[in-house]
């Protein structure tokens, strides 16, 4: 989990980063979250600054009205936790919550490479693929308020099982997770590759880093896997170009750092399905914020919505 101050031109300050672990349940990442966010605030107020608001993004379904976790298909304990309730009763500042891909695309947008667009669709490859978006200036929340999971569109009927349930899912092809998983099962089954030695010999270490950095080194399994990773992650967003026409693309997450790989052959695969004229419109972008979009956007959220500003969503 990251935290950071933002102030009301997006500038990002006091950052902290620590480990998540969330296999010790929701309580104890509850905490965890409780007392990062009071070491920002003390060292925001030792510097003599003040504090309006506290926003957080959070993996899974999101129900912004209550901000309530739902589910969180990889926290397979986080089921309806009132995360806005417990921090506000534990923190003197209104507390705002979002889906973390939301946070994400709100902070590309609001001073990343999204500033100007009225129109996108944000991807994030890491643990899964997170989803969002952007039309009319605004995030669109959707009915339920859980609109943008577009790793959960279905890809390849009757492909790899998703941990949402679902088989074929984007999010089974084009994570970060998912590479090092069929890198992994490969190798177990015997085929050759150097990643293992990349990985000092430890199947457990292997990142999809590992993997790019194999098939840059003309690796065999490692650029089958790339490849297949860019095709499915083209066919999703030839997909949303179709849906949507929007005016931008923009890709974040760990895998987003293969980009120069795994760009050309999405590419290819979106001009292959996708409109023309609506592939030319849509400017495909690697994120421009790193790790700072979700802190970011979070703040984003709850300082305009603290302003009740109609145009913020
Ligand atoms: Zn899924």
């Amino acid at each position: 989990m990251r935290a950071g101050a933002v102030n009301s031109s997006g500038q990002v300050s006091h950052r902290l980063s620590l480990p998540t672990r969330a296999n010790r349940g929701p309580e104890e990442v509850i905490e965890r979250i409780v007392s990062t966010v009071l070491k920002v605030i003390d060292q925001v107020k030792s510097q003599g600054d003040w504090v309006e608001a506290v926003g957080i993004g959070s993996p899974g379904i999101i129900d912004i009205r209550t901000g309530t976790v739902v589910t969180s298909p990889n926290f397979p304990e986080w089921r309806r936790i009132p995360l806005k309730q417990i921090m506000e009763k534990r923190l003197p500042y209104p507390v705002f919550l979002d889906n973390d891909a939301n946070a994400f695309a709100y902070g590309e947008k609001w001073v990343g490479v999204g500033k100007n667009v009225q129109s996108m669709v944000c991807l994030t490859l890491g643990t899964g693929v997170g989803g969002a978006i952007i039309l009319g200036g605004r995030l669109w929340h959707g009915a339920d308020g859980m609109a943008g999971e577009v790793g959960h569109m279905t890809v390849k009927p009757n492909g790899l099982k998703c941990n949402c349930g679902n088989y074929g899912c984007l999010e089974s092809y084009a994570s970060a997770s998912s590479v090092v998983r069929r890198v992994t099962a490969a190798i177990r089954t015997g085929t050759p590759s150097i990643i293992l030695n990349l990985a000092d010999g430890d199947l457990e270490k292997i990142t999809s880093t590992l993997v790019y950095q194999a098939a840059l080194k003309g690796d065999p399994l490692a650029m089958q896997v790339m490849k297949e990773t860019a095709t499915f992650l083209g066919i999703g967003i030839a997909n949303l170009i179709n849906l949507l026409n929007p005016e931008m693309i923009v890709v974040g997450g760990g895998l987003a750092n293969a980009w120069d790989l795994i760009y050309p052959i999405a590419e290819d695969e979106i001009c292959r399905r996708a409109f023309l004229t609506l592939a030319k419109t849509a400017k495909i972008c690697k994120a421009s914020l790193g790790d700072d979009a979700g802190i970011i956007g979070a703040a984003g959220i709850a300082c305009f919505s603290m302003q009740d500003v109609s145009c913020a969503f």
